[in-house]
């Protein structure tokens, strides 16, 4: 079988310029586009020679080739470049119309014969839905257990989520004869649409269900536990497969995800796994040195405390922290150390202070009032 000359397909002379050229092939390009010509094979395969056709004689070096040798500087295998237009030797006519044509997507309309095929039945998945829990610091610390109660939409029963109404089915829908789509002339282009009342599924139901009316879903409160694993993080999601929503056409549940919100604490303030606390300690002990009991996340420790600690040292409480996920490390508690002064004094520890400052070289207010002594007095009682 011969193939047609690419000049005469196109209608130019062997002289043409590439501008002749590329008028020559937009003008037959329109004519005959596959969307222009529905279920027209004839007019699709001219389409294709086309495309060829320019693709090669606006290419300078492929004009040159074909101009010397003919088809056969294209040919592969010998003789049968018809039957390879998509091996390699040749572009996707689409891909070509939508460079000359500025871009213009117009591939879809290639794979217009798979979706009307498929369409009847396509099943989709259903949405992930999110969910929010609010868990303390000490469940994020032990790790929790939660029931939680939410809706969603769920597949119908009574109707297996196909929507029909038992013993009915779904008929080929009338606007769009099945094919899911309707055409439309807009300006220039012919371009088609999902059809409305289908909604581009090619189908619709004869009776639907009265369940779900037709739906395929209906609303239901679900339960589901989720584990909470120590340690976790504010903000941190957790997926549970298959609690989302139910999928359409038999299509797989969505998931459903829960974001942890972990509450802010009385005591502690999380950075990574590490916890900060403020903790008051006596004056005597910070500068002679002692011990105190600190609270920790999970009870209490000792603390101990060096001599002539200041104002604002933080002190470190090893492994006392939170969990790393899935670890068996556990981060470390901070504790920043506040001095605590004592508000009232006995007597015995006025004079004590009174001899401190005295040897400290420092003046401080020494005068006993009459108040005083008679505070004094009764403290004493
Ligand atoms: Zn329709
Ligand atoms: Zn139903």
């Amino acid at each position: 079988m011969s193939k047609e000359d690419y000049y005469s397909l196109l209608g130019v002379s062997k002289e043409a310029s590439d501008d002749e050229i590329k008028k020559a092939y937009r003008k037959m390009a329109l004519k005959y586009h596959p969307d222009k010509n529905p279920e027209n094979k004839a007019a699709e395969e001219k389409f294709k020679e086309i495309s060829e056709a320019y693709d090669i004689l606006h290419d300078a070096d492929k004009r040159t080739a074909y101009d010397r040798y003919g088809h056969a500087a294209f040919e592969s295998g010998g003789g049968h470049s018809r039957a390879s237009f998509h091996s390699g030797n040749f572009r996707n006519p689409a891909d070509i119309f939508s460079e000359v044509f500025g871009g213009y997507d117009f591939s879809d309309f290639f794979k217009f014969g798979d979706q009307v095929r498929t369409s009847h039945t396509r099943a989709s998945r259903g949405s992930d839905l999110i969910y929010n829990l609010q868990i303390s610091l000490k469940d994020a610390f032990t790790g929790v257990e939660k029931t939680i109660k939410y809706r969603r939409h769920a597949q119908c029963k009574a109707c297996s989520g196909t929507g029909a109404e038992k013993g009915t089915k779904r008929v080929t829908c009338p606007t769009c004869g099945g094919s899911g789509f309707v055409s439309m002339s807009q300006g220039f282009f012919h371009v088609q649409q999902t059809c409305q009342r289908c909604g581009g599924f090619g189908s619709i139901l004869e009776n639907p269900c009265k369940i779900c009316g037709g739906s395929g879903a209906v609303v239901e409160e679900s339960k589901a536990k989720i584990k909470v694993p120590a340690g976790i993080c504010d903000g941190a999601k957790l997926r549970l497969s298959g609690y989302g929503e139910a999928g359409q056409n038999g299509g797989p549940t969505g998931d459903l995800y829960v974001a942890v919100n972990v509450a802010a604490d009385r005591l502690f303030e999380r950075r990574d796994d590490d916890l900060y606390c403020s903790q008051k300690i006596p004056f005597a002990i910070a500068a002679l040195g002692g011990e105190v009991e600190v609270e920790t996340i999970d009870g209490k420790c000792l603390l101990k405390i060096p001599e002539g600690t200041q104002s604002g040292a933080v002190l470190r409480v090893k492994d006392q922290g939170m969990p790393h996920v899935n670890g068996n490390i556990r981060g470390h508690q901070y504790v920043r150390i506040e001095i605590e002064v004592p508000k009232k004094l006995s007597k015995d520890q006025r004079e004590a202070l009174e001899d401190f400052a005295k040897s400290s070289n420092v003046a401080v207010n020494k005068q006993v009032g009459f108040f005083q002594k008679l505070k004094d007095k009764l403290d004493e009682l």
